[in-house]
């Protein structure tokens, strides 16, 4: 009996849609840049998907071109990388206290600590599985927001220290994460970094020696040699964004899609909801198949453009959730074409930090944004 036919039509259609490209030698390139310029170690952090680029894709590279650690926010993300083969050191953060710890200590997953509570759960699965968990305290140097409050270091010091003693957790770093690295010079800096100063010598005081204290990611690695310390933690930078605006990295995301239909319109023509737009002329109309599910901010309507034919063409009318119209004027633009909605810039088409700037946000919300409907 013949099997019904069906994989080889769906392949087909996807393959018509909208693609995203990463250049892994982008990324390479940035995580060499990054990594002389941490002096130490670098981590590299991978969590939302590697910003959106694939986030074993990214580790990988990463690790072949001066990494040494990675990095995720939660812990079903570092067991993924796992699970797909990566043997690296992988350190996660932000998970609830009643997460699943004997997950991390099986997959060999070093979890970062922000207070006693989370302390005495993880060393409670260490006990459980028999395994010392390899653990790094947090401490918030100023953004109340993950990280032990200053008023509970000393405690979270202290049981920490204890725990150690029972053998049921090693302490292997000392975190902060600042807040307005993006800004050098910015005087929370300065205060994030004594407050770092401060943790690390009550640590000591308490007997932890943690090899590792790292406090800088993207921002302060490339601009504030005094917050670099033994490690630093970089995710934006990988991918070729840089918020501080002080280096040239590269962008490492191509997001194309092809020409679905096109027609030519009589001037006055309104395009799209709303009618926000109209043809002042006669002109020339493409439709891509991709719009804000697709992660093409609706915001960015009256002031987005894509290149065709290597000329940047309007994106008019409103973005809707599947598609967008582009005015191609006289382009002689056919089905099929292929429009790029960003890309490094390097040919003159639009970048992520072009869609950032039409949307009033950063670049890291464009590319963690982009929809799972577009082919990688
Ligand atoms: C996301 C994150 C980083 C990486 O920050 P980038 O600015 O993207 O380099 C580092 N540390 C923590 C705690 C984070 O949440």
């Amino acid at each position: 009996m013949t099997p019904p036919a069906l994989l080889e039509p769906v392949a087909d259609l996807r393959s018509r849609g909208a693609a995203l490209q990463v250049d892994v030698t982008a990324i390479a390139a940035n995580t060499r840049l990054l990594s002389d310029r941490a002096g130490g170690a670098l981590m590299a952090v991978v969590k939302a998907d590697g910003f959106g680029h694939g986030a074993t894709r990214v580790a990988r590279t990463a690790l072949r071109n001066g990494a040494s650690w990675l990095g995720v926010t939660s812990l079903d993300e570092a067991v993924a990388l796992r699970l797909d083969g990566i043997a690296a050191p992988i350190l996660s953060w932000l998970n609830p206290v009643d997460t699943a710890f004997r997950s991390a200590l099986v997959h060999d997953v070093d979890l970062a600590v922000p207070g006693p509570e989370h302390l005495a759960a993880v060393a409670a699965a260490a006990r459980a599985t028999g395994r010392t968990a390899r653990v790094h305290l947090h401490l918030d140097v100023g953004m109340a927001r993950d990280g032990a409050a200053p008023l509970a270091w000393a405690r979270l010091c202290h049981a920490a220290r204890m725990a150690e003693r029972d053998g049921t957790v090693r302490v292997l770093g000392v975190m902060g994460h600042l807040a307005c690295a993006d800004q050098p010079g910015h005087p929370a800096n300065a205060l994030g970094r004594e407050r770092f100063a401060w943790g690390v010598a009550v640590a000591r005081r308490h007997g932890l020696r943690p090899p590792l204290r790292h406090l800088a990611a993207t921002s302060a690695t490339l601009t504030d040699p005094l917050s670099r310390h033994t490690l630093c933690r970089v995710g934006a930078g990988l991918v070729g964004i840089d918020p501080t605006g002080t280096t040239v990295l590269r962008p490492a995301m191509t997001l194309t899609a092809p020409v679905v239909s096109v027609r030519d319109v009589a001037p006055g023509t309104p395009v799209g909801y709303g009618h926000q737009w109209a043809a002042g002329r006669g002109t020339r109309l493409a439709l891509l198949p991709l719009g804000y599910a697709d992660g093409l901010p609706r915001c960015a309507s009256g002031r987005a453009e894509v290149a065709l034919h290597g000329r940047r063409c309007p994106v008019v009318g409103r973005i809707s959730m599947d598609q967008v119209v582009v005015d191609v004027g006289s382009l002689p633009v056919t089905v099929g074409d292929v429009a790029t909605v960003f890309g490094p810039g390097g040919h003159g088409e639009p970048t992520v930090a072009d869609w950032a700037a039409w949307s009033g946000t950063i670049e890291h919300e464009i590319v963690t944004g982009i929809g799972a409907r577009v082919k990688r």
